[in-house]
């Protein structure tokens, strides 16, 4: 059995980032350090980060002192940034500069009037953040048909979800064109998630089974699969090597894998161990 991984694969720029950014704290011995949320979307990252003394909330009102970190995500409006502050405490700013970016986008087409679309999950909480820097009303949704009954304007702002799927962007794009006057867009999809994703798809085409790694929370992960999915190839997406079953390689010939942006690189270690000793018994 070949077992090829996806040379994109596992943590991005803004993961690492974020994730350096805590375990420096962590180093610097930093007390009461929280994190607003999970600092990136993978469980098993959490975990480690929260045996290393960083907690998770949900609000700054449970953080009495201490530092408080801003998850890559960002953060779901500008005014939590100025309350942190005003409680006296330490900001470490994971944010990644690329959501970073497409908050800023989307503040600027408000400003100068466009009606904005985000092509996006908006339960996601990377849209949260870009809806919450907007400020102004935003259209965001997935599928043209349910964007397109809430346009009330000629004049449309588009721009998208940094892990979105080049295809679905562009397809919403092309639509928005026919019904509007003007149109200004922002390229918003990140370098990482399309190298992820081109690669992810190229490998699928050449092998027989597809390992997707990364947490079920992670929106860019759940894309890679979905996309995998569609070559036709079969497609597992598991978080841990400990989620394999032997029988899924029986007359397996070639193995592919790649992982999500949140991906740590001794999750992808683990399993392509945990597949060595599967291919070592096939001998
Ligand atoms: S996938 Fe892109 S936007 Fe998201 S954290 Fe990584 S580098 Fe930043």
């Amino acid at each position: 059995m070949e077992i090829i991984v996806a040379r994109n694969s596992g943590f991005c720029f803004g993961v690492k980032r974020a994730v350096n950014l805590a375990f420096d704290a962590v180093k610097s011995h930093k007390k009461d350090i929280y994190s607003l949320g999970p600092i990136i979307h993978n469980p098993q990252v959490v975990e480690a980060l929260a045996k290393e003394g960083v907690g998770q909330v949900n609000s700054i009102d449970k953080v009495k002192e201490g530092s408080l970190i801003l998850r890559s995500h960002g953060i779901s409006s500008p005014e939590i940034l100025d309350d942190a502050r005003s409680r006296g405490l330490n900001i470490i700013d994971a944010t990644c500069p690329f959501v970073k970016k497409a908050q800023q986008y989307a503040r600027r087409l408000v400003e100068e009037g466009y009606q904005v679309i985000l092509v996006g999950d908006e339960q996601h909480p990377e849209v949260k953040s870009i809806i919450g820097h907007a400020g102004g009303d935003c259209i965001v949704g997935e599928d043209y048909d349910s964007i397109r009954a809430r346009i009330k304007s000629k004049k449309i702002g588009i721009l998208t979800q940094t892990t979105q799927d080049y295809s679905i962007f562009s397809d919403i794009i092309v639509k928005c064109l026919k019904d509007a006057e003007e149109v200004k867009i922002f390229n918003t999809i990140c370098d990482a998630t399309g190298l992820r994703q081109e690669e992810a798809v190229e490998l699928a085409r050449k092998v027989d089974l597809m390992l997707v790694i990364g947490g079920r929370n992670s929106a860019n992960t759940t894309r890679l699969a979905t996309i995998c999915r569609e070559t036709g190839r079969d497609v597992r997406l598991i978080e841990t090597e400990e989620e394999i079953d032997d029988a899924w390689f029986k007359n397996i010939g070639r193995v592919g894998i790649t992982a999500g942006a949140s991906t740590p690189i001794w999750l992808i270690e683990g399993v392509v161990d945990r597949l060595k000793k599967i291919k070592n018994q096939e001998v």
